[in-house]
């Protein structure tokens, strides 16, 4: 993309309404803009990072087995009152009435919903495990919305949810989703812990909040320093084998939130291994049991030939209060700094002197044999001064700059800078291609 056919409204200014650094530099990048209180436009860049978050998600939804669906935002509240859950709910639920003065709502989530889907298709337990989410916009009328897309009120999430005959099956779903979940935030950069979690109006006996820490962090927790160093699972774990000793690794050391801490538990541990800290829920996975197949009928026949209500969990990631987790904790006083992963770019190419013959030919053969080469390159070809030109590009954080001058060219060399060590390379032009391909 040549930034001067782009759209890139980057402020100038820091906006004073952004409370935390990750809001700013969302403001100040150009990649999203409120339109009202809690609800907000994905602007370009910003709509690449969380197109890119949801892809990692999916890729590791699917490969935990779970199958993707699309259901509505609005729903109708009679699913609701089956569940007991519309007047449960409370003023968080957005309530919509339409031309016929129907009842209906913006999901806040889906159980209602997906136990319904159940229901109406799944007779037998030869049809389970069987595990269904969606990424999709919810709305939650947050009293205190903040923190920008932290704590929006719409917002995107992926939800999944498990249906199995009996408890011991439920908890190996629960254990699928787990491992998919460490994997999930490992390839997104950020180290997000899974802690002890109280289940809150969702319900159920067995729940884990994973939290990234961060100073803002909206939570308390408490954990032990081994937490940090529990190894993330490989790419071939086996979701058909055995996951407990994967999640028991890390389930047996502390780590708990403030609603579950247990002060006697965590001081027995050496002090150095104490950390009390902040941290961000950027997801939460749920084993809730009959909560909802009982009350709304989702039974399968079992093996036993008798009707089962199914066990049920959910699993929630918040995609796009992610994108704000991840700048909260990689940035630097320039801008944001992108794991590579789920960048928006992962090249800027900067021409110094946009308008010069020998700059402008190099940058184009640059950009066509990226391009060509399937890597995702910001072209800055504006005429603009040096400093301003650096201050965009550290501020939007690609991983790399190329940098191409006409002193350098002189030499036939350009500059290569990693946004999150600094460090520049002065290399001939070939080399420097080839060491992003
Ligand atoms: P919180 O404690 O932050 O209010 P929650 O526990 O109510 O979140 P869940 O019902 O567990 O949220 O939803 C799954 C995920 O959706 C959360 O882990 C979080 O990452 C994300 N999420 C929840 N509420 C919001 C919100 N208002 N804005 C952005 N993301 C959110
Ligand atoms: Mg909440
Ligand atoms: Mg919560
Ligand atoms: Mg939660």
């Amino acid at each position: 993309m040549r930034l001067s056919r782009s759209f890139l409204p980057i402020l100038r200014e820091t906006p004073k309404e952004a409370e935390i650094v990750s809001h700013r530099l969302m403001l100040r990048a150009g990649l999203i803009r409120q339109q009202s209180a809690g609800i907000y436009s994905w602007l370009p860049l910003g709509k690449r990072v969380l197109a890119n978050i949801e892809r990692i998600v999916r890729e590791e939804q699917d490969r935990a087995g779970a199958i993707e669906v699309l259901m509505p935002t609005l729903q109708s509240a009679d699913l609701w009152k089956e569940s007991g859950r519309y007047d449960d709910y409370g003023k968080e639920m957005l309530r919509i009435e339409d031309r016929h003065e129907r009842a209906m709502l913006y999901g806040p989530t889906n159980e209602e919903m997906i136990t319904d889907i159940f229901r109406s298709y799944v007779r037998s337990y030869k049809e389970l495990p069987l595990n269904l989410y969606h990424i999709q916009w919810k709305f939650r009328d947050e009293v205190r919305p903040r923190f920008g897309v932290m704590r929006g009120r719409e917002f995107l999430m992926k939800d999944a949810y498990s249906f199995d005959i009996d408890e011991a099956a439920a908890r190996r779903a629960y254990n699928r989703m787990f491992v998919a979940y460490l994997r999930t935030f490992d390839r997104l950069g950020v180290k997000a812990i899974p802690m002890r979690a109280d289940s809150g109006p969702i319900g159920g006996d067995a729940t884990h909040e994973f939290i990234v820490l961060a100073a803002t962090g909206e939570s308390a927790v408490f954990l032990d320093k081994a937490a940090l160093d529990t190894p993330i699972p490989p790419a071939d774990v086996d979701f058909d084998g055995d996951l407990t000793p994967i999640v028991a690794a890390w389930t047996e050391k502390y780590a708990a939130t403030e609603e579950m801490h247990d002060k006697a538990v965590f001081e027995a541990l050496p002090e150095d291994q104490r950390i009390e800290a902040r941290g961000i829920e950027v997801g939460q996975v749920f084993y809730f049991g009959t909560k909802y197949s009982e009350p709304m009928g989702a039974k399968v026949t079992g093996p036993d030939g008798v009707e089962h209500a199914v066990h049920m969990g959910s699993y929630g990631i918040g995609v796009s209060r992610l994108v704000a987790a991840i700048i909260e904790a990689s940035h630097d006083e320039a801008g944001i700094i992108w794991p590579e992963s789920i960048a928006p770019y992962r090249v800027g190419l900067i021409n110094m002197k946009a308008g010069d013959d020998a700059t402008d030919t190099v940058c184009n053969a640059i950009y066509e044999r990226l391009t060509n080469a399937g890597i995702e390159v910001l072209y800055d070809d504006l005429d603009q001064r040096a400093g301003a030109k650096f201050a965009t590009m550290d501020l939007i954080g690609l991983p790399w700059q190329l940098i191409v001058g006409p002193r350098g060219l002189a030499n036939g060399e350009v500059e290569l800078k990693r946004r999150a060590t600094g460090e520049r390379e002065t290399l001939t032009i070939d080399a420097a291609v080839n060491r992003l391909i």
